[in-house]
């Protein structure tokens, strides 16, 4: 599929074709299912697969081949999130609770609005506990003729055997780099930065194009890895009171932890010589010059520790001692 295919082909995504071409399928040949879950990590698109889904369902089009046109009403206030047919959950608090469940189950049982369908969107339905994904069982079990239930995921580990096997399952696996960088070249972005931004994102488009619309995210992340090449070169003192600072802040921890991981693992696969691509090629040098001075195993080891570091947040463990034994395994060019 080219860049300059319509939209009713595309539906605006990067990557998934497959999932795009059968659900369209699934809709001109009338065998809509009822209930659906995409799974996906963050940014990879599921959003954006629910939402030209839900356009698709509901679109003004006269011909059905052109659905969704993008230009109609109804096509206009699905990306706006102002349809009155397509309702998304909310969530304010770390998990999404009963009562949201409950209020957009009893929503989809009504008749449509002005739309084919009534659908609901359940965003990080990863996140909601058992009885929250009990709510829905009874929508699941007995549900009304027009509606239409996609369920947003992470993984699909938290979620319940009985709703797995009540929904058709669309697995969103990482997008291709080069197929990243053409989307973002072709929506006129340099090629360097294209390159950067596609390379950094990990098969997520809706990674690099957050970044691309938000400059602080290129920055944190090189604030980020700027504080570990110097924090290599740093006496045991200035870690341990780096861990100190950096314990503070758990949310703002795993994203640190989660770009020093992929910077040693460039390390990692750079020390043994391993001809995959780099995720952080823009920082190539500096880790070239770091290869030079480490063994594999020194890697390997600062590798694990951050990975451990990270499973260590999951838990009620003191970040800033994990933190101080983590910095223990990095590797230093420091005497002291
Ligand atoms: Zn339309």
């Amino acid at each position: 599929m080219t860049n300059d295919a319509p939209f009713s082909q595309t539906w605006g995504m990067i990557g998934h074709e497959w999932a795009v071409d059968a659900l369209r399928r699934s809709i001109q040949s009338g065998r809509a299912r009822q209930a659906y879950l995409f799974v996906g990590a963050e940014g990879v698109g599921k959003e954006t697969l629910a939402r030209g889904f839900a356009m698709t369902l509901q679109c003004q089009h006269a011909d059905p081949a052109s659905r969704p046109c993008g230009e109609c009403s109804a096509c206009h206030r699905i990306l706006s999130e102002s349809y009155p047919d397509v309702m998304y959950s909310v969530r304010e608090t770390a998990t999404l609770k009963i009562d949201e469940v409950r209020r957009i189950s009893s929503q989809i049982a009504m008749k449509p609005y002005e739309g084919r369908h009534r659908i609901a969107i359940f965003r990080d339905f990863d996140t909601a506990m058992g009885v929250g994904q009990d709510a829905l069982l009874k929508t699941l079990e007995e549900p009304a003729e027009t509606g239409v239930l996609i369920l947003l995921a992470r993984s699909l580990a938290p979620i319940l055997a009985t709703i797995t096997s009540r929904s058709q399952v669309f697995r969103l696996r990482p997008v291709a780099i080069a197929a990243i960088r053409d989307a973002l070249i072709a929506r006129d972005t340099d090629e360097k930065t294209s390159a950067i931004l596609a390379a950094l994102s990990g098969g997520r488009p809706g990674w690099a194009l957050n970044a691309l619309a938000d400059s602080s995210v290129l920055e944190m992340r090189a604030a980020a890895l700027d504080m570990l090449e110097n924090l290599v070169k740093d006496t045991r003192a200035k870690r341990f009171a780096a861990a100190e600072d950096l314990a503070k802040d758990k949310d703002a921890l795993r994203t640190l932890l989660e770009l020093w991981l992929s910077y040693w693992r460039d390390l990692v696969l750079m020390s043994e010589n391993a001809g995959t691509p780099l995720t952080n090629i823009d920082r190539a040098p500096a880790l070239r010059a770091l290869a030079d001075h480490l063994s594999p195993e020194q890697a390997l080891a600062a590798l694990r520790a951050t990975t451990g570091m990270l499973k260590l947040l999951d838990t009620n463990a003191s970040a800033r001692l994990g933190l101080e034994v983590m910095f223990l395994d990095y590797p230093g060019l420091s005497a002291a």
